[in-house]
């Protein structure tokens, strides 16, 4: 896991190894039939993934994590449905705001950031609100780490016979997630999460039995999961410009995935990177924003160090120039640093994370 360049101890983009990297030194013509087996073998081995094959399909689309997530919602929602959005931090809200600006009907159901979603009030507000037609949920909640009860939510749905929207996007490849004990109408993940490719593209898992129902719900062209999902069908092609080396690049990402273990392999090796992490600093007196049994192994949110000598600029700047790239809080309340545990990443480079904060905070005046 050598890498000689910046470590990114961040939620996407991430450390990706040479073996992927070097997947992308290639061109490929997007029509081009060496290219569409790729695209095929992907989608194969995701679904896979879920074990999902008989009442799932996948459906790849162009962009950034956030792209698929507005896809998803676009093509999944009628016109005229409404997505009650259990939220506990950025990602919830930025779920809402793009169901909103698209004119969809949408209503918060807001949690303490701290704390899970509680499927008890979950079913208390499906209770009280019949319109309500879906279920908008994240699952690792990447603005603070904490992970939300999937399994329960997704037990919820079907007794009140609402849909499912799940943004798995910094949990697929680490949590697990099957479809065997997980119903769902679309879950969303992207290749510069967990897969540990570089991003560039996002992928929708679709209930089939949904699949018919999404023919005009999109008010976006480019956006149209539906759309995408017939073209790729019939011609195995893209409807527009694949990003052909972000793909080239996940497939190579997804041969390791599976050659390192899975998801349960990939998962031990994360919590291994965040143990060694809060550890090594909680020695230094850095406390984590989460109860230590509500941490996960995907990012960690530290709390600001209580020094006047400490600001995150400088602080982010000396741990860069020992060649890690940390990531800033996403909290309003509370000052805050994150320190993401995935990507290409093992327990001897924590180890080494753990060391430079040592010296940095000691050149800062803090310990
Ligand atoms: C990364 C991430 C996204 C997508 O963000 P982009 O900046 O569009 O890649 C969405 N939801 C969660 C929970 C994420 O971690």
């Amino acid at each position: 896991m050598q890498n000689p360049d910046y470590i990114l101890l961040t939620p996407g983009p991430l450390t990706t190894t040479n073996r992927t990297k070097e997947a992308m030194l290639k061109d490929w013509g997007s029509w081009d039939r060496d290219f569409n087996n790729i695209t095929a073998h992907i989608r194969s081995l995701l679904l896979s993934i879920i074990e999902g094959k008989e009442d799932y399909v996948v459906v790849p689309m162009q962009g950034s994590g956030t792209f698929s997530v507005e896809a998803t919602i676009q093509s999944v929602m009628p016109k005229d449905g409404h997505i009650l959005v259990l939220d506990n931090g950025a990602y919830c809200k930025r779920m809402a705001t793009l169901t909103q600006k698209m004119g969809k009907k949408v209503t918060l159901l807001s949690f303490n950031e701290r704390e899970a979603v509680n499927p008890s009030k979950v079913n208390q507000a499906l209770l009280d609100d019949p319109s309500i037609t879906h279920v908008g949920m994240i699952h690792c909640e990447t603005g603070t780490g904490i992970i939300n009860p999937l399994e329960e939510i997704s037990t919820l749905c079907q007794k009140h016979d609402v849909g499912l929207i799940v943004d798995a996007m910094s949990s697929f490849g680490a949590l697990p997630i099957s479809a065997k004990n997980i119903q769902f109408d679309a879950l969303i993940s992207a290749s510069g999460k967990c897969l540990e490719s570089v991003p560039g593209a996002g992928f929708v898992f679709l209930r089939r039995a949904i699949l018919t129902s999404m023919e005009n719900n999109s008010t976006s062209l480019s956006l149209d999961l539906y759309d995408q999902y017939q073209y790729m069908e019939k011609t195995g092609q893209w409807r527009f410009t694949p990003p052909t080396h972000v793909i080239a690049a996940l497939y190579e990402a997804l041969l390791q995935f599976i050659d390192e273990g899975g998801q349960k392999k990939r998962l031990a090796r994360y919590e291994e990177n965040c143990k060694t992490l809060v550890n090594g600093l909680s020695v230094l007196g850095l406390k984590t924003f989460l109860e230590p049994t509500a941490i996960s192994p995907i990012i960690v949110t530290f709390l600001a160090p209580e020094s006047e000598h400490y600001q995150f600029k400088e602080f982010y700047e000396k741990v860069k120039q020992q060649g890690y790239i940390l990531y800033p809080g996403k909290l309003t309340e509370v000052e805050t640093f994150r320190v993401g545990c995935i990507g290409a990443i093992d327990k001897q480079n924590m180890q080494d994370v753990v060391s430079c904060m040592t010296s940095v905070l000691a050149q800062m005046n803090i310990l």
